[in-house]
């Protein structure tokens, strides 16, 4: 995990390291069975290197509330480690480049649920495991088992910020993760 840590804190792999201030590599517990993966940092994680710390964060904070979850006992981490200027969309470069290290980390936790939280881990976690592209949209809060793991993708929590509907969405799913916990 230190060899890990200090890899993505010298990585020059993608050009996001030019203009990025801090990467986010992961906040929680190292010992946890649910593992969060967001998409990329924005302006107050890249100030900080903490993921979902700023208003998605507040969101999420909400969402685990809602199950009795607690933030220091999940692991919380991005797909792309870096922040994308202007919070652009995270380029399938830069995914690619990035993804070694979300691999590593998921080889180290060995968690019992994974979380993609929105389009692009979503797509690339069910890409991974299940071999198949789905929208989240059709797939979100639906239960995958695969081996030991069981994924279930979700919609970014920012996309409740403007959008009332999809908190309540986001609510009834994040209980399939306590159904499926034990
Ligand atoms: N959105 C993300 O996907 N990740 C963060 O860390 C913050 C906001
Ligand atoms: Fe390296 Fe990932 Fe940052 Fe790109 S986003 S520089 S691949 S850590």
């Amino acid at each position: 995990m230190k060899k890990l840590l200090e890899c993505i804190k010298n990585c020059k792999k993608c050009n996001l390291y030019k203009t990025r201030i801090l990467p986010t590599i992961y906040c929680g517990n190292l010992k946890s069975k649910i593992f969060f993966i967001g998409e990329a940092p924005g302006k107050n994680e890249d100030e900080t290197g903490v993921p979902f710390c700023g208003r998605a964060g507040k969101i999420l904070d909400e969402l685990l509330e809602s199950v009795n979850l607690k933030r220091e006992e999940m692991y919380i981490t991005n797909i792309v480690k870096c922040r994308p200027p202007k919070n652009r969309d995270p380029k399938d470069s830069e995914i690619n480049k990035c993804k070694n290290y979300l691999e590593k980390q998921i080889e180290l936790i060995k968690p019992k649920v994974i979380c993609p939280l929105g389009r692009f881990s979503s797509k690339y976690i069910l890409k991974k495991y299940i071999g198949k592209i789905f929208e989240i949209g059709e797939v979100h809060g639906k239960v995958f088992k695969v081996n030991d793991i069981t994924i279930i993708p979700m919609y970014h929590p920012a996309a409740a910020i403007y959008d009332n509907k999809k908190i309540s969405i986001l609510k009834k799913d994040f209980k399939e993760i306590i159904n499926n916990l034990l």
